[in-house]
């Protein structure tokens, strides 16, 4: 059975399935996905997102707004920390650095300032926080050092950098979370990475309906796609699929169930 611990539901492509997440929910067990953690990226579109899951136990959710979202509310970590504990959320986020698509300079400082307060809200909820990074890795460390990230952990979600930062992550102890990225060819990094994270702090994902994995990339992606993740683990890591999706699944059930 496989755990989506990343994947954005109320943005995936439900006309194959009569538009009911129910109907998706039921052909998804062909594939054997058990559980899929549904993540928020702006403040905005929480309540629809939150509305649409809550009512299917096999989806969890989380609270959180992306750093590259512009227009939307910046919410304090107060507004966080309110919703965060009257939903029963299971993690902040996600949240974050990107400077890889970055409009402005201050932006930067934006995203910094909406970083620190998600990282405060994770603490003060003892949630964990769900962490974007991309081309931003010493910021990063940076900022979750300062803030004392470690107090509330969390994931590393789509991880893309080099080992360097992946060790400086689990030092916090974070998990790190791969994605179908893994599955491509020329993503020699992420793939020494990924045969590096000890057993006991990697997650799996699809960040549906992004980056869809091989033999599906270029199309829409779906959470049951995540097997697709796992048997690129399982090659890399010299253990059985299954293997992955159970470990993967007790490092899931530690960091989001407590
Ligand atoms: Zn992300
Ligand atoms: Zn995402």
């Amino acid at each position: 059975m496989f755990i989506d611990s990343h994947c954005h539901l109320d943005r995936v492509d439900l006309s194959p399935y009569n538009n009911e997440m129910g109907d998706y929910l039921a052909a998804s067990k062909a594939d054997s996905l058990d559980h899929m953690l549904c993540v928020s990226i702006n403040w905005e579109d929480y309540p629809a997102m939150r509305d649409l899951v809550q009512p299917h136990a096999a989806i969890s959710f989380s609270l959180g707004v992306h750093p590259n979202e512009v227009d939307g509310h910046d919410p304090s970590s107060e507004e966080l920390i309110q919703l965060a504990i009257q939903d029963k959320v299971v993690a902040i986020g996600e949240t974050g650095l990107d400077y890889f698509r970055l409009g402005s300079d201050a932006e930067i400082d934006m995203q910094q300032q909406r970083f620190r307060q998600h990282i405060r809200a994770g603490i003060e909820t003892n949630k964990p926080i769900i962490i974007h990074t991309r081309d931003a890795k010493d910021d990063t460390i940076r900022i979750m050092q300062e803030e004392g990230a470690d107090r509330a952990g969390g994931v590393l979600h789509c991880f893309t950098e080099d080992w360097e930062m992946a060790k400086k992550a689990l030092d916090l102890g974070f998990y790190i979370s791969f994605s179908g990225i893994v599955t491509f060819k020329n993503a020699k990094q992420v793939q020494e990475v990924a045969k590096q994270v000890p057993q006991d702090r990697f997650l799996i994902e699809t960040d549906s309906p992004y980056l869809a994995p091989v033999p599906m990339r270029g199309k829409p992606n779906y959470p049951n796609y995540v097997k697709y993740v796992a048997e690129a683990l399982s090659g890399l890591r010299g253990m059985s699929t299954q293997q992955v999706a159970e470990i993967s699944g007790q490092n899931y059930e530690r960091l989001f169930n407590r």
